[in-house]
């Protein structure tokens, strides 16, 4: 399986970095091997002081698809879930000026929460999905599906244009604002509406 991440799908997130608005959505990938396993904590790597919390909903893809029209979209996928995009700030920062692909600051180990999936049928709307991430029970980081710049659907269509989309991968959909840095014992909790989606140790 891949992951397919979106970067600057929040106005407010772009704003917070100084970013520029995309005219298309931004695209990378994490392998498999970034996913920190079930139970385990966060340990934050050697190669960085400035560890980004990056809280995102996740889309699973249940079907193998490619050209996906966003009207058919929808049948591509029944859960959505919620994880992390931990990102080393201080790398990314570095490889962003060097004009380098920024996979070491983002695919390294552990670098994918994959939290719990909900069927999408207990939502109204995929596109009005409350979630939150709670930093040591202080919330940190909330976002609305609506705020989206690109929605679910037409992330679909966009990044089937140029990936395969197969049974099993997962979209983290962008992060909304309020990143920020992690530190050892810090604990990271995850919430789709109200229903604890992860809860991560940092080490
Ligand atoms: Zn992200």
């Amino acid at each position: 399986m891949k992951i397919i991440c979106i970067g600057r799908n929040y106005a407010a997130h772009i704003a917070e970095l100084e970013n520029e608005k995309p005219k298309d959505p931004i695209i990378f990938l994490k392998p498999d091997t970034s996913i920190l396993l079930k139970k385990n904590p966060f340990f934050i790597p050697e190669f960085s002081n400035d560890v980004h919390h990056e809280v995102e909903l996740l889309v699973k893809i249940k079907k193998i698809g490619k050209h996906i029209d966003r009207k058919f979209a929808h049948k591509y996928y029944d859960e959505i879930g919620l994880g992390i995009d931990f990102t080393a700030r201080d790398l990314q920062q570095e490889l962003k000026s060097k004009g380098h692909p920024w996979e070491k600051a983002k695919a390294f180990d552990g670098a994918a929460v994959v939290g719990a999936f909900l069927d999408k049928e207990q939502f109204d709307s995929v596109d009005d999905i409350n979630f939150s991430l709670k930093k040591n029970g202080n919330t940190v980081q909330d976002g609305n599906s609506s705020l989206m710049l690109w929605k679910i659907d037409e992330l679909i269509e966009y990044i089937s244009k140029y990936f395969t989309l197969k049974i099993g991968d997962i979209i983290f959909t962008g992060t909304p604002a309020g990143v920020g840095a992690i530190s050892p014992n810090d604990l990271l909790t995850g919430f789709i509406e109200d229903r604890e989606m992860f809860s991560i140790k940092v080490k």
